[in-house]
């Protein structure tokens, strides 16, 4: 297993890093949705370089570099705290390179790549989030349109997104996977309506009401009721950038300075717990660059991917409880830690639950229950 990086990849991370440090104050890995207009920007400036199309094809816009290039910008936004990576030129993009039609592609992936089209991803519904293929959110054909009515929820940044990248039923209501297909829905049309649901940590997810919405056909990416590969397909697109080791590395580094600065460096305790969250981060790292790995060799990394994010979220809610069980109600006003622990409980529920990741694991992996890969 290979977990380094090239000489060629270290030296993008330090064009990286250089570009970052003009967005240090941003904050919008944690703030996206309040700090709109500044993450916009910053994404337009990574499209200015090519970086939104670092993975795409040459032929399709793209710079052709291999996964590790992006997991490395992602990886140094998540330090830098400035941004996460766009659904839009990720999961969006890289379906419409694979499965949009040329026309698609060409209304479509232009805008994504300079940072000015943004889509929110419409999978979850109020009774259908791990078991997906249970969605109701119809979608009727009359001629060359669909009339889609239905609801759904939980869909982040839907507040300033142009688009809802939605997974609707096309088939009949028990045809689970086999009756589902992809529309891309403009989110200010007409029967549209976005609303906030606020998260316990100050962030907005929102939720999508759609009331006879028409969409053309011509917007439907894949065949009509031939979504549910598709979309599996796509999930292996993002893997090794979703949850990027950087972020915990700064987890810990402000745990760190708030024990340094609460006078607890020479605490025992302290100490101890430091030292095992570091040994946890590092085991972080060590997931996420497997994750990579497996990409690299051209798999999908389903288990891998599964393990690291489990590993990943469990870690950034271990440290951010740290601070307040070392510290107890003085670590409160250490607004930092407190929002960290706010925000890290629902890190394990967005992208699919800790619940549904171990399965993966113990089936694909561990052989228990069905398949064995
Ligand atoms: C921050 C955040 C961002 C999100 N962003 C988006 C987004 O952009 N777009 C979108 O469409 N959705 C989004 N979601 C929704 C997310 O995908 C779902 O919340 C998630 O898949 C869980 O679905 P659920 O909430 O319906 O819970 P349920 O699926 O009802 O799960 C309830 C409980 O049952 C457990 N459970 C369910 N099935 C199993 C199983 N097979 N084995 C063991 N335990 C199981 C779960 O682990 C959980 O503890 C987001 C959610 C969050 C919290």
């Amino acid at each position: 297993m290979n977990l380094r990086l090239s000489a060629e990849e270290e030296a993008f991370r330090a064009e990286v890093r250089e570009f970052l440090a003009d967005w240090s104050g941003l904050d919008g890995y944690f703030h996206q949705g309040a700090r709109w207009a500044e993450v916009k920007a910053l994404f337009r400036a990574m499209g200015e370089r090519g970086w939104l199309a670092l993975g795409w094809p040459e032929a399709e816009g793209g710079l052709g570099r291999p996964p590790a290039w992006e997991y490395v910008l992602w990886d140094e936004a998540a330090y830098a705290r400035a941004a996460r990576n766009p659904l839009s030129s990720g999961i969006v993009a890289r379906t419409l390179v694979r499965h949009g039609s040329d026309e698609q592609k060409r209304r479509w992936l232009a805008p994504i790549r300079t940072g000015d089209l943004h889509f929110s991803l419409g999978y979850s519904e109020p009774e259908a989030g791990s078991d997906l293929a249970s969605l109701r959110t119809r979608a009727e054909r009359r001629g060359d349109v669909y009339r889609v009515t239905g609801q759904k929820c939980w869909q982040s940044y839907g507040m300033n997104s142009d688009a809802l990248w939605l997974l609707c039923r096309t088939g009949a209501p028990e045809s689970r996977g086999a009756g589902l297909s992809l529309l891309v829905v403009d989110l200010h049309a007409p029967g549209v309506r976005v609303s906030p649901i606020p998260m316990l940590d100050g962030h907005d997810l929102s939720e999508v009401h759609l009331d006879a919405v028409e969409v053309a056909v011509a917007d439907r990416v894949g065949p009509e009721n031939g979504a549910w590969p598709i979309v599996g397909e796509a999930l292996a697109d993002e893997r090794h950038i979703q949850f990027p080791a950087g972020r915990v590395r700064r987890d810990l580094e402000e745990l760190v300075a708030w024990v340094r600065a609460a006078g607890l460096g020479a605490d025992a305790l302290a100490r101890r717990t430091l030292a095992d969250l570091a040994g946890l981060a590092f085991e972080v790292e060590i997931h996420a660059l497997r994750v990579l790995d497996a990409m690299r060799k051209g798999r999908g990394a389903a288990v891998e991917a599964a393990a690291n994010k489990v590993v990943h979220t469990e870690a950034c809610q271990r440290i951010a409880a740290a601070a307040l069980e070392l510290g107890g109600p003085a670590a409160l006003p250490a607004a930092r830690l407190e929002f960290l622990w706010r925000q890290s409980l629902w890190e394990t529920i967005g992208g699919g639950t800790s619940e549904v990741m171990r399965g993966i694991v113990a089936r694909q992996e561990l052989g228990l229950g069905a398949s064995r890969r």
